[in-house]
């Protein structure tokens, strides 16, 4: 399958989360924002795969839902939760391994700026989707750092993912290296 651009880095991460997302896996979205992601997960899947999203605002969760209706999917599917609580609290929700997360960081574009994704939090949610993670398994993040603290959450977790044991875990970054005004960091870690 080809990649649309480049110069996007959710069309570029959707390329190739699309190789290695199939039919029937069960997929988590770690900020779920407007839904774009959280409905690409859902159509890679299907109704025989299982989709998680968290997000800790109410408007994504409204947007998020909306996305879905004018796509005529039905939001009420056993298999499509939509979480309104925050990452970090992943572990009370999904038991089962999993294939793919995503996690798209910042703040919810067009809504409150000053709602952002936190170091701390950040961390403590991929860590336990690296756990959940199945052999094979690919997680995606897009740190974008523009905004207040954006560069605190880069760099904790810059520092977390590099010191990931080779022996267990690829990472892959990917850099916008000729923009200018702190251009996203993308991010793959596979597990071994
Ligand atoms: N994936 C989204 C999409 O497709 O539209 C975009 C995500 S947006 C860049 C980041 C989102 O992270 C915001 O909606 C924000 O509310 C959410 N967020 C902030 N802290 C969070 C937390 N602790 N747990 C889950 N979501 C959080």
């Amino acid at each position: 399958m080809s990649i649309k651009s480049i110069s996007r880095a959710t069309d570029f991460v959707h390329s190739i989360l699309k190789q290695k997302i199939h039919n029937g896996d069960i997929v988590v979205d770690a900020t779920m924002g407007n839904g774009h992601d959280i409905f690409f997960l859902y159509q890679q899947v299907g109704n025989d795969g299982i989709v998680y999203g968290f997000d800790i605002q109410h408007e994504s969760l409204k947007n998020t839902l909306q996305l879905f209706k004018k796509n005529n999917v039905e939001v009420n599917l056993t298999n499509l939760n939509f979480i309104l609580d925050g990452h970090e609290n992943m572990n009370k929700y999904i038991d089962k391994p999993i294939d793919a997360a995503m996690f798209n960081l910042g703040y919810l574009p067009g809504g409150d700026k000053t709602i952002v994704t936190k170091p701390r939090t950040t961390i403590k949610a991929l860590s336990t989707a690296l756990f959940l993670l199945k052999k094979g398994g690919v997680i995606s993040l897009i740190i974008y750092y523009g905004h207040s603290g954006g560069l605190d959450e880069k760099n904790s977790l810059l520092g977390y993912i590099n010191q990931l044991p080779h022996s267990q875990y690829t990472v892959l970054s990917c850099n916008y290296t000729n923009q200018k005004n702190n251009p996203p960091i993308v991010l793959f870690v596979e597990k071994k």
